[in-house]
């Protein structure tokens, strides 16, 4: 998730990365309070934290899914809605919805200094605290319970999914590698 990637691989890319993931991290902090686990419940709160802090990354079949939900494309879904990334010092591009303060970036790869970039997912309605494509909605948030303590299986996975795929083939979409 686009929260793990730091500026680059050169020394100053690296300073400014940790730099921007502790801001990060502190911003994190502040969704904190409302949160199932920071009330000891087991079940979801629908605070929004997880949409906030990390939208949830589809697998490439699921993204297809999400597409035939919204009556489009899943290449016109990435060109609208989703943006790519890399973990750090990982080799495969994944997709993942964008921030809604990253629209300008979609279908594009998140550059190094708007990879912390806070804000909702653009699926998450505030006003009702819900996600709009919930039906079709990735197994990476169904799993994403902030109550257990490791809910990162289905990110792996999904990941895993993802260096199978070759994005710019299989969705005829084109975008500039970091
Ligand atoms: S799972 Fe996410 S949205 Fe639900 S209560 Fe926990 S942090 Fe909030
Ligand atoms: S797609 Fe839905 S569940 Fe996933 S981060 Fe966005 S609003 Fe949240």
């Amino acid at each position: 998730m686009a929260v793990e990637k730091h500026g680059g691989n050169s020394m100053s890319g690296i300073i400014h990365g940790i730099m921007a993931q502790a801001n990060y991290r502190a911003w994190e902090e502040s969704l904190h309070g409302k949160r199932a686990v920071d009330l000891g419940k087991k079940e979801c709160t629908r605070c929004g934290a997880c949409c906030a802090r990390r939208p949830c990354i589809p697998t490439p079949s699921e993204l297809k899914k999400i597409a035939e939900y919204l009556h489009t494309s899943a290449r016109e879904t990435i060109r609208k809605y989703f943006v790519i990334d890399r973990m750090w010092l990982r080799p495969e591009y994944f997709i993942f919805p964008a921030k809604t303060t990253q629209r300008d970036l979609t279908g594009e790869f998140v550059p190094s200094d708007r990879t912390f970039d806070r804000g909702y997912c653009v699926f998450f309605d505030q006003e009702r605290k819900a996600c709009k494509i919930y039906p079709v909605r990735p197994k990476t948030a169904r799993e994403q319970n902030c109550w257990q303590e490791d809910d990162s299986k289905a990110t792996e996975q999904a990941l895993a999914a993802w260096k199978r795929c070759d994005i710019k083939k299989q969705f005829n979409i084109d975008f500039n590698e970091e």
